[in-house]
Order: C-alpha cells, then structure tokens, then sequence
C-alpha cells in the first residue's frame, strides 16, 4: 500500500485526530477493520458522530456527502425513519433470547422470495456465511478444494485469504501471517474472466473439487464485472464436474439490482447458482448475513443433517428486523433512483477526469460502481493493480476537504444510497472538478497506461 501525502492544508479535524491518538492506544492501528485507518490514502481517519439519509457528521461537526454508506449495507440512507421505528420496536421487545423468533422467518421468507435460494440459514457476518458455505460444500460433495479468483474477497475466512501458487494449476500459498500453508493447500486461485484458467483447473482437479467461490461480480478490487456468459460459463464447469456454484452476493446482493446481482445476469440467461452468500443490505446496518440456496444442499445443515453449523447471535430479532424494514423498503423506485444518481455521478467523474487529463475507467454492475485511475477496461486483479494509488490519495483528500467522503482506497466500489438526492449530489459535482485537477498534480507517470 502507498503512503500518499494528505493535503498541506491545516487540519480541520483536530477531535478526529485526537480521538485516533486515544484508539491507537487502545486498539491495533486505531481501528477495527484496516481500511478504515486510511493507511492507502495519508491522514487521520475521521471518526463519525452520527449520520442522517446521505450525509455524515465527525467529531469536529465537518459534515460529508457519504459515497461509502457503510461499504453498502445503507441502500435507505442513515437513520432512515421507518427502519429505526422498527428497530426500536423491536429493542423495546428485548434484544436475544437464543431461541426462534418470528422476524427471522420472515426476513428468510423476504430473501427466498428475491434471490435464488430455496432456504436460508442467517449468520452474524459476511466472513461467517462464505466459511459455512464452503463447509457445506465440502460436506455435500465429500470433497476438499475450493476454487477462487484472485481479487475477490470473501471475508477473512483462512482457506480464502490465499494467494496464487506458483503455476495456474498449483494450490495456493496463504496471503497473509497468521494462516497455515496447511489451510490453503486445498484452494486454487485463478485471474479473474480467465475462462481457459477455469477450464485448466476442473480438467486437473475436477473429480476434488468441491466448489467454485466468487464474488458474482466482484466489487472489492473496484468494480470488475463478468464478462457477459462468465458466470454461467462457471456454473455450466462446475456442473458438469460435480461441484457447486458458490456466488458471493454479500456486497451485490439486493444493491446491484433488487435481486442482487443474479437479477441483471443468471435470472435473465436462466441459470441459478447451488449457493449464495449475502450480508450487507440484508443486515440493514446491523451485524446479519446469511447462506442459501439448493433445498437438497442446504439439507445438509445440522440440525436437518450432519454438517455443523451454529452462532449465538445467529438470526438475532433486532439485525433481522432492521434487514427485512430494509428489504421491504428497497423497491423498484429505490433502485432506479440508485441508477440515475449514479448516472449523473459517473458522469461527473468522467468528465473532471477528462477535463484534467486523467487516465481513468468507470466501471458499473447494476447501480454499483468505481472508478479506477487507469485505462480500462480493468478485466481482473492484476489490472486493477495498474491504478494510480498516489493520485487517487490527492483526489480523495480533496473531495474530502470539499465534503465529500468517498472510500479511503482506490480499489472500492462507491455507494449511493435512496437518500442521495441532488443537493447531495450537486456537492459531490462540485467538488469533482478540484479534485480532478488534484489527481492530475499527483499522478505518477509511469502508472495509468498499460505496461
Ligand atoms: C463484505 C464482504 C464479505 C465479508 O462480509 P463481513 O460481514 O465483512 O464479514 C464477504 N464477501 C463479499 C463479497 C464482501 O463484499
């Protein structure tokens, strides 16, 4: 990761600074999930005090067009009325009983009814869900590998945080301290729209392949959407080697369309994935996820059958109850509105860009959507990697200084939310113009055109 230089302008943040010397103190690099540190971008993180439809206030009273909406679950905006009635609601009814409650049926009943699963089972977090889904996989299938692609996150689940071993067809080495050669050994990682990498592994590996995971169009190296066929085409090898299709819709689902992203490729082209992952939207703020898919797959959980599968907060009444007001809200007028304003957005990026002579590609799947400093199209990891880092950290800081909070990393998708309206979005128009021209003065020269 770069280390950029923030803007030489004196500090308008003096609470947030001071609150991140006391977190550091306390907490390993100030924060509890590391992009938050703004470690890519230079500067001290700003710590929110509180938030309402699309705007942020800090600690100093600063307050920010929000571009991050929690890294997506705020489809609604913050502090959106009817979701916070409905969970204080249900506060006032006492907060877990670890026992079955009626808002968990109802909200599994919501996500059966949108996405293409049969059943559902609810955890606490998105990392959670894709390490019970391969669990799951692998005690359907009786079988141990798992196939991923390079860029792709799904959560920090040890098999997954793996790297590329050396050669396309060799398993992979652990991407970072901490996880055993021994828990990725099982997991092959293959360049993202590579379908002769694809064909490769399942021609070496098929009959030990358990499933192939991927994000059903990765949103965590920046957008990079499938090439038009490449998830049916991994659904199609998977079947035809007895493996499933794990799609990873924690960060698409119920954002990149009302069905998540399956809604714009598999429910038009008529094919469905064995399992999803979700979490995100469905949490509706608060800390929910879920797994689901095949009835005769998901009949494999403990208590119906043998794999193990279990969590204390699991399904807790008020997470469910915020993901199904959530659900519920998210209607057809919320994602078009999701799709205009991000027209209007990308348009005014495009054209500051331009205007400052900025390498740049804006990629979109369904409403989400990022912008890549380089030239497109970025098709997997090692493109994206192409990105200039120190003129995104000058643009960044820039847009920040101008009140707009985008995320703090050039390889993350941008999120609007319902609660973007034009006031919102003529401060992140006016502000783009500055920080394109920032982005040009800090642009490195040997990065944004192809090596
Ligand atoms: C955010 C994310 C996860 C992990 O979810 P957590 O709730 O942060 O554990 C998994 N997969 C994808 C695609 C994600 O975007």
């Amino acid at each position: 990761m770069p280390t950029a230089t923030p803007s030489s302008t004196p500090s308008a943040a003096p609470a947030s600074e001071a609150l991140f010397a006391r977190a550091r103190a306390v907490t390993p690099g100030g924060v509890n999930s590391p992009v938050r540190a703004f470690a890519a971008v230079g500067g001290s993180p700003r710590f929110i005090t509180s938030a309402k439809g699309a705007w942020l206030t800090d600690a100093d009273g600063n307050e920010m067009v929000d571009l991050i909406c929690s890294w997506g679950p705020m489809l609604l905006g913050h502090a959106h009325p009817e979701v916070q009635a409905a969970v204080q609601a249900a506060v006032a009814r006492g907060t877990s009983y670890g026992a079955p409650t009626v808002p968990e049926v109802e909200l599994a009943e919501e996500i059966v009814a949108r996405a293409p699963v049969e059943k559902v089972r609810f955890t606490s977090s998105g990392t959670e869900a894709s390490m019970s889904a391969i669990r799951l996989a692998r005690g359907f299938t009786g079988r141990d590998v798992v196939v991923k692609f390079a860029g792709c996150y799904h959560g920090h689940v040890d098999a997954l945080l793996a790297s590329a071993g050396s050669g396309l067809a060799t398993f992979a080495v652990p991407g970072t301290p901490g996880v055993p050669a021994s828990a990725t050994e099982l997991t092959l990682v293959l360049p993202y729209n590579d379908r002769e990498a694809v064909t490769a592994v399942f021609a070496e590996h098929g009959d030990r392949i358990a499933c192939l995971v991927t994000e059903a169009s990765p949103g965590n190296m920046g957008v990079v959407p499938p090439e038009p066929g490449f998830n049916e085409f991994l659904s199609r090898t998977c079947a035809e080697h007895g493996a499933l299709f794990v799609s990873d819709e924690v960060m698409t689902g119920f954002r990149a369309s009302r069905q998540g992203y399956w809604g714009i490729d598999g429910a038009v082209e008529g094919w469905t994935p064995d399992l999803v992952v979700m979490g995100k939207v469905m949490g509706g703020g608060f800390p929910a996820a879920a797994f689901g898919g095949r009835a005769d797959v998901m009949a494999r959980l403990a208590p119906e059958g043998p794999v193990y599968q279990a969590g204390t907060l699991s399904g807790n009444p008020v997470a469910t109850t915020a993901g199904l007001t959530t659900l519920r809200l998210a209607t057809d007028e919320v994602y078009d509105h999701l799709t205009k304003a991000g027209e209007v957005v990308k348009a005014g990026v495009t054209d500051a860009l331009d205007a400052a002579g900025v390498a740049h590609a804006v990629q979109s799947a369904g409403t989400m959507f990022s912008v890549f400093l380089t030239e497109g199209p970025v098709r997997d990891f090692a493109e994206a990697s192409r990105t200039d880092a120190g003129a995104y950290a000058a643009f960044f800081h820039a847009m920040l200084d101008r009140g707009v909070y985008l995320p703090p990393s050039a390889y993350e998708s941008w999120f609007l939310s319902a609660a973007h309206d034009d006031r919102a979005i003529q401060t992140i128009l006016d502000a783009l113009p500055d920080a394109a021209r920032a982005a040009a003065a800090a642009q490195d020269p040997a990065a944004g055109t192809r090596a």
